[in-house]
């Protein structure tokens, strides 16, 4: 538990897609922001003490459009906070719109040994109308590209825009898995509220297809990817053995990160206590004061986040730090019926959802918790 993450959030996008809700801008010169992120991580540094760092992941936004040099002197000050960042995960995300061969070499002559690349489909209307600035011939060039400077690479997917058949999904799977990526996550699409596509349903325009077909595609999926291979290890994540997201793994188990950069979220455990931090969302504002909140979670929120999270992946959470952490006594005899219904799995200090009860995460743990 002494680990810690780092999470770096980079604001800026070329462009808004239509279905993000994430904390992004649209990209202008900024040469302030990544000084101050230096300097926020110092503030943080004072915080946490000395820590072994994990893991390090540049988010956004897109981080892909911050310059080689920028990497490097993030990365220099992580490393003069914290030292030895030597064998640790350091991964970016990308687009494949921003592939570049000497940008991308000198990102891994900084350290950066992960690219998690933005490619959604592989099918030229699916990205007109997901609003993406790539064709599906510059995603196989990004992919190419980032096999071959990266030792591991993953994809991001997303199924469930409208007009989709199964045989579209089969040949996003098939390109996918042609790619060489060691690691694939496939996320559903959903409209969420405030998004140009939320507008574009309000208006009777139908951007996704209905949850029982995306359900379907979820199946899909699952078993392709399982029969190449890949082990389904979190809901909407498959990796190969040791490609694992080792930064995602730290939330989903209930690991200490900081977040830096505008909007970050953090979570850490300080003289036996659970903080969550929220950086200020605006980067101008952020650049003032870098924190809009920090708060002290209650032993019980603490421990229930514990169990939200560990139970999307594969290997659940462990009772007793359940118990440890101030969680109250889960529902008996939900988790019996739970059980024979085959939603969760309970092995001895664990319980675990398996790939159906993954589905139904939000119903499992309200019966579960007793409040
Ligand atoms: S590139 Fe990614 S972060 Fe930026 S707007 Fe599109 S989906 Fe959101």
């Amino acid at each position: 538990m002494n680990e810690l993450a780092i999470y770096i959030h980079w604001p800026y996008c070329a462009r808004i897609c239509p279905y993000c809700d994430f904390n992004v801008y649209k990209q202008r010169a900024d040469n302030e922001l990544r000084g101050r992120i230096i300097e926020d991580l110092k503030s943080w540094r004072e915080w946490t003490g000395e820590r072994k760092i994990s893991s390090i992941h540049f988010g956004g936004g897109t981080p892909s459009l911050m310059s080689a040099e920028d990497i490097k002197n993030i990365l220099a000050a992580i490393n003069s906070n914290w030292p030895d960042i030597k064998d640790v995960e350091i991964a970016i995300e990308a687009n494949p719109h921003d592939a570049d061969k000497i940008k991308w070499r000198a990102y891994a002559q900084a350290g950066v040994n992960r690219l998690s690349l933005g490619v959604q489909s592989f099918h030229d209307p699916a990205l007109k109308l997901l609003g993406r600035d790539h064709s599906t011939a510059k995603a196989k060039e990004a992919l190419s590209l980032a096999v071959d400077i990266f030792p591991s690479v993953s994809l991001d997917l997303i199924f469930g825009w409208a007009e989709q058949t199964q045989a579209l999904l089969q040949q996003d799977l098939d390109i996918a898995l042609q790619s060489g990526a060691q690691h694939i996550s496939a996320y559903q699409l959903t409209i969420e509220e405030g998004t140009a596509f939320a507008k574009a349903q309000a208006r009777g325009d139908i951007k996704a297809v209905d949850p029982d077909k995306s359900a379907d595609f979820y199946d899909l999926i699952r078993a392709r990817l399982c029969a190449e291979g890949f082990e389904h290890y979190e809901v909407s994540n498959f990796a190969r053995e040791s490609h694992h997201s080792r930064h995602n793994l730290t939330y989903w188990m209930g690991g200490d990160y900081v977040g830096v950069g505008p909007g970050a979220h953090g979570r850490l455990t300080h003289e036996g206590k659970r903080y969550a931090t929220v950086a200020a969302m605006r980067p101008d504002a952020y650049k003032t004061e870098f924190l809009e909140e920090k708060t002290e979670l209650t032993p019980t929120a603490w421990a229930e986040e514990y169990l939200l999270m560990g139970l999307r992946i594969e290997t659940g959470i462990s009772l007793s730090r359940f118990k440890e952490i101030g969680g109250s006594e889960l529902d008996e005899t939900a988790l019996i019926d739970f059980k024979n219904a085959g939603f969760i799995q309970i092995a001895e200090d664990r319980i675990a959802a398996t790939t159906k009860g993954r589905l139904v995460l939000n119903m499992i743990t309200e019966k579960l918790l007793v409040r």
